[in-house]
Parts: structure tokens; C-alpha cells; sequence
């Protein structure tokens, strides 16, 4: 009669970690659908925001960016004469080159190739 009643009391301890388990993992998969959709939302978002400002820019220059992106990060910014796509310090010479550049002509970094973006912060 003894191990009849333990029998019972670990069936019942049993059943509630059944349950407890189940409603933790009914919130989990919950939890994981809101990041899905909250995600699934930014990524249309962001694709929306890049097609609108890949309108703005001159098709020639689009494509040369998508082009390099295979292989850098296309572009980034020439700040304090090191370049964020690949962070190498440009050497006297490349710096020479790019301050005699004119504004509009675009530049590459030579070590990683993607096209730097010349600021008042890029240290010409
Ligand atoms: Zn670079």
C-alpha cells in the first residue's frame, strides 16, 4: 500500500513537470515567434530604406559598390587617414593621391579596395 501511495505521489510530481515544462516551452516558442517578427519586420524595413537610397545614387556608382562588395565592405569612411572597411592607416603616398583627388572622383583604399568615403574627419 506504501509504494502504491509513492507510486501516486511521483506520478503527480510527474504530471506538474510535464505541465511546468509544456508552459515553459509554450512561452519560449512565443517568445521566439514576437524575435521572428520583430525581425522579419526590420529586415523589410531596412530593405525598403537601402532600395529608396540606392535610387539616389548615380547607377555607374551603385554598381561599382555592389561589385566591391564581394569582397569588401564596398564602402567606408577614410577617417583620421585609416580606412573603417579595413582599418589599415594609408600610407604618405595614398594619402598624396587622395588630397590631390577632386571631390567628386571616387577613391579606393589600396589595401582592401572599397571605396572611402572622404570627410572632414579623414585627415587630408
Ligand atoms: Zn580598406
Amino acid at each position: 500500500m506504501e509504494k502504491l501511495e509513492q507510486a501516486e505521489v511521483s506520478v503527480v510530481e510527474q504530471e506538474r513537470l510535464v505541465t511546468e515544462t509544456n508552459a515553459e516551452g509554450m512561452r519560449l516558442s512565443n517568445e521566439a515567434k514576437a524575435v521572428v517578427a520583430d525581425e522579419t519586420a526590420r529586415s523589410e524595413r531596412l530593405t525598403r530604406d537601402r532600395a529608396a537610397l540606392a535610387g539616389t545614387v548615380p547607377a555607374e556608382l551603385l554598381a561599382l559598390y555592389e561589385s566591391l562588395t564581394a569582397r569588401s565592405d564596398g564602402a567606408a569612411l577614410l577617417r583620421a587617414r585609416t580606412c573603417d572597411g579595413c582599418h589599415m592607416v594609408l600610407s604618405g603616398t595614398d594619402l598624396q593621391v587622395m588630397r590631390g583627388a577632386a571631390d567628386d572622383e571616387i577613391v579606393n583604399c589600396p589595401e582592401c579596395g572599397c571605396i572611402l568615403v572622404r570627410t572632414n574627419e579623414s585627415g587630408l
